[in-house]
């Protein structure tokens, strides 16, 4: 029987989740429903200094936002919790006690000053097979005083004895076998007693054996733990069962070599974050997709396409059809650069397919955050508004700068076309104009079009001056969807008004 695939998300919880972090969880989640298999979210919490909180709620609603489901986690439950590291010590003592039982591992009793005055007095100082006879641990010390400072309540922590001069091969499913030498590996310390928790190497290496991971498939910044985790399985007795490597390539700067940094966002103007981040300390606020205006899908699209290929030119595609095209093959390992203007195109294309309705209701919350209350409008006004103006926009907050005049009425006049539209003769142009429209039976756009621009020419009126006056008077300026679509939708009332509102406030140059 084939074995069921298992592919793991593990973040720590040390603040916002980067853009990063989020295409490597949506490959997992490729992966695991391609081959039928489970996505797991474990919580990394180990680092109690960079604990933040917060963080895990962010983690999940991001994933949640952007539809990458989880199947075994903290919320979610599974056969191999608890998902979160720290409320796993016991397993982990457990594991530590077995690599000292079986003599890969030793306690160490070196103070952090003795550490510093060793690194201060040796050149490249590395804790290793060559320096450890000279250091404070259970190698050195009698078993009767290991025990004795153990009990005395003294701070220790619990190294990994690398053994010297072999090969280490890691096999990384897109990079083929990576070898290094142990020698440049240092003894690596497993766990500490002060806070009585695991570092990252041991908890992850454990926890990945525990729950049955095949393939952990992370960032390119974890290849050079790699070597030391296939040397935990070794020690371990676990190498036959090692999952497999996939180290994704990093996310590149837009414009240039390098990683893809927060300042990069800042400095372009495109977020770095799935959501907005307000920092629990610091108070500052970084910009998210979400409240950008970015479509979840789209987002989802834009991200699985960096480092990764379909193996022909299709763009655009559902998850359904990423899941069903996903493969490790067409992954790539060099740098993906983070081409975010290329995010918009696929925000405008996804935009253009959502159903109004659903547009109208991802456009509420913006026409709130500019003091319109959405409850003043029908829905069917603010559906067939948006859909109007989509055309032109790629984020659901575009939308304001295109729709805005149909939630209020223009106070600025756009000057460059009042002064090349509007004339003397328009004021009792336009007044004769509303007549004109209050006598039809309905607004409906193509009769009224006719019947408007017929008389303009029957008047022998100009047909330029006299529509971009009236657009002028709406609008605010000569910009937007077709007018006579415009009036049907506003109707009457609204229209007239802005045109006696607009002749008070236009001042013609004496
Ligand atoms: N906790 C690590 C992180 O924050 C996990 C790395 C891995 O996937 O092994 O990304």
């Amino acid at each position: 029987m084939q074995q069921e695939v298992r592919v793991r998300f593990a973040p720590s919880p040390t603040g916002p989740l980067h853009i990063g972090g989020v295409r490597t969880a949506l490959y997992n989640y490729l992966f695991a429903r391609q081959n039928g298999g489970k996505m797991i979210l474990r919580i990394e919490d180990t680092d109690s200094q960079r604990f933040v909180p917060g963080a895990e709620d962010y983690i999940n609603e991001a994933l949640a936002w952007l539809g990458i489901g989880i199947d075994e986690g903290v919320r979610e439950g599974g056969p191999y919790g608890p998902y979160k590291q720290s409320e796993r010590r016991d397993i982990y003592r457990e594991h530590v006690k077995m690599l000292l039982d079986n003599g890969r591992a030793y306690i160490a009793f070196d103070t952090p000053e003795e550490l510093e005055a060793k690194r201060a007095a040796v050149a490249n100082f590395q804790y290793d097979a060559r320096t450890r006879g000279q250091m404070r641990n259970s190698l050195t010390l009698p078993a009767d005083e290991v025990k004795r400072l153990i009990d005395a309540g003294e701070k220790y922590v619990v190294r990994f004895k690398i053994e010297p001069d072999q090969q280490v091969t890691v096999n990384d499913l897109l990079r083929g076998p990576v070898t290094i030498s142990s020698n440049v590996l240092d003894d690596k310390v497993l766990y500490k007693s002060a806070d009585d928790l695991p570092t990252y190497h041991l908890a992850n290496i454990v926890d990945d054996h525990l729950m049955k991971i095949t393939h952990v498939i992370r960032g390119e910044e974890w290849l050079p733990s790699a070597p030391l985790h296939q040397l935990l399985y070794e020690a371990f007795g676990w190498a036959d069962t090692a999952p497999r490597f996939v180290h994704l390539p990093l996310l590149l700067k837009p414009d240039g070599k390098g990683k893809l940094s927060k300042r990069d966002g800042d400095r372009l103007g495109f977020p770095v974050f799935p959501l907005e981040w307000h920092d629990p300390k610091s108070g500052e606020i970084s910009s998210g997709y979400r409240e950008r205006g970015y479509i979840p899908q789209a987002v989802v699209n834009f991200l699985a396409l960096l480092g990764w290929n379909p193996g022909d030119d299709t763009e655009i595609m559902s998850m359904d059809e990423l899941i069903s095209k996903f493969s490790l093959d067409h992954c790539s390992k060099a740098g993906a650069k983070f081409a975010y203007e290329k995010g918009l195109w696929f925000n405008h294309k996804y935009l253009q397919e959502l159903p109004d309705e659903e547009l109208a209701r991802q456009f509420r919350p913006v026409l709130e955050a500019h003091g319109v209350n959405p409850a003043d409008f029908s829905d069917e006004y603010i559906q067939k508004a948006v859909a109007m103006v989509k055309g032109r926009a790629n984020l659901v907050t575009d939308l304001w700068d295109q729709a805005r005049f149909f939630f209020v009425a223009p106070t600025e006049y756009e000057a460059k076309s009042v002064k090349k539209r509007w004339s003397e003769d328009t004021p009792a142009i336009l007044r004769a104009m509303i007549e004109q429209l209050r006598a039809l039976p309905n607004l409906e756009s193509k009769p009224t079009e006719d019947v408007i621009l017929a008389w303009i020419a029957d008047k022998g009126y100009h047909l330029g001056n006299t529509m971009n006056a009236l657009r002028l008077a709406v609008v605010g300026e000569c910009k937007g969807p077709h007018m006579f679509d415009i009036i049907e939708l506003m109707g009457l009332d609204p229209v007239a008004e802005r045109v006696e509102a607009a002749i008070a406030n236009i001042k013609l140059p004496q």
